[in-house]
């Protein structure tokens, strides 16, 4: 008989990349219940992001490891389907950080009332949510930029990365954005209206092609992928210029410390800045930061694209398809 709850746990911590045996799917036959101050939630739209690879690993962090046989949990948007809560009514929207299951219990903790009627459900969990307030709050509160720079950004047809080349590209900056495809650079220019792309996997010397891309240097480096293209950029920085370390994808499934070179050298002689961050630290400047992006969105400065993957069962696959760059804008999954 099909049984009407479905949960995806952490069977086993990945070595190097991770794959579907990692993940335990649990289905149960269960009727939840609530009580006092708890509403029901059915999962909509289920966000995968690179940063739970780290959470899949035992090692110290910001953020706690997942916990073996437990439930893997992200960020996700649901419909209350139950209530004893008086903030929540029976059919509105939520998001927060939930569990992968498709029916669960909450009390409200930590949720944030979405309105399917100002934007698309899904885009709380991209543009309009965490990965539009990491490239909104990183690009101004670390790269401080300025109308006339010129920015570089890795990942840049990523979720993150989109927003960043927009959001500077409104600023009145030069933008320049490195992506692993063809397809992917077309995108960033016709779509995001970048100045220059190039596609890290088809150029030999990405130090000669980051050169070219930026002959007056680059003041700002977004980057979400850490290893040899960052290691590229470096060359081409200009004085005092601002290197965001947002992420490191590109090191997230080895499994020894990648051998890199020194970035001193590079901050010293043009007494530059690198520094990383996490959106958090940020927490009070969200009400701010999502006006700034909806009314960017409202106004048709600002655009997003979305990977929809359908189908509760497909969450793993997707997750781990980040890595092999299959997405375009935000990796989502449609419940
Ligand atoms: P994303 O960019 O939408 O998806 C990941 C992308 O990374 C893939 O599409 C792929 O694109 C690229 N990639 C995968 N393996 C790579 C490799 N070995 N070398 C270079 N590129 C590779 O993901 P996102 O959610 O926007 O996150 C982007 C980065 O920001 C990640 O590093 C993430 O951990 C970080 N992040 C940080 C914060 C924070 O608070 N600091 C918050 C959110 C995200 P290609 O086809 O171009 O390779």
């Amino acid at each position: 008989m099909k049984k009407n709850m479905k949960t995806i746990q952490l069977k086993n911590r990945p070595e190097g990349k991770p794959t579907l045996s990692n993940f335990e799917f649990v289905e149960e036959d269960k009727t939840l219940t609530i009580t006092e101050g708890e509403i029901l939630l059915e999962a909509a739209y289920v966000s995968v992001d690179p940063y739970l690879r780290g959470r899949m690993s035992d090692a110290k962090s910001y953020v706690e490891p997942f916990k073996l046989n437990e439930p893997v949990h992200s960020g996700v948007v649901a419909k209350v389907t139950a209530s004893k809560n008086d903030e929540f009514q029976v059919g509105d929207y939520v998001s927060g950080m939930l569990n992968w299951s498709t029916q669960q219990v909450s009390n409200g903790e930590g949720l944030n009332k979405v309105d399917p009627e100002k934007a698309p459900l899904s885009t709380y969990l991209g543009v309009l949510g965490m990965t539009g307030l990491t490239a909104y709050l990183g690009l101004t509160e670390i790269g401080k930029p300025k109308a006339g720079e010129t920015i570089v950004v890795s990942g840049a047809a990523g979720a993150v990365g989109s927003v960043v080349g927009q959001i500077a590209k409104i600023l009145g900056l030069r933008v320049i954005g490195i992506a692993g495809t063809d397809e992917k650079i077309e995108m960033l220019k016709s779509k995001f209206g970048f100045d220059e792309g190039i596609n890290y996997n088809t150029t030999k010397d990405m130090k000669s092609a980051i050169a070219e891309a930026a002959p007056n240097g680059v003041d700002v480096y977004f980057d979400n992928v850490g290893g040899p293209i960052s290691d590229a950029v470096l060359f081409s920085i200009n004085q005092f210029a601002r290197i965001i370390i947002c992420g490191a994808i590109s090191v997230y499934n080895e499994t020894e410390l990648p051998k890199s070179i020194s970035v001193q050298p590079f901050l010293v002689k043009n007494s530059a800045l690198m520094q990383g961050f996490i959106v958090s630290n940020y927490a009070e400047k969200f009400p701010e930061a999502i006006q700034k992006l909806s009314g960017w969105l409202t106004e048709g400065k600002l655009t997003y694209t979305e990977t929809i993957v359908d189908g509760f069962d497909n969450i793993p696959q997707a997750f781990i398809d980040l890595f092999e760059g299959k997405n375009k804008g935000k990796m989502i999954v449609k419940i």
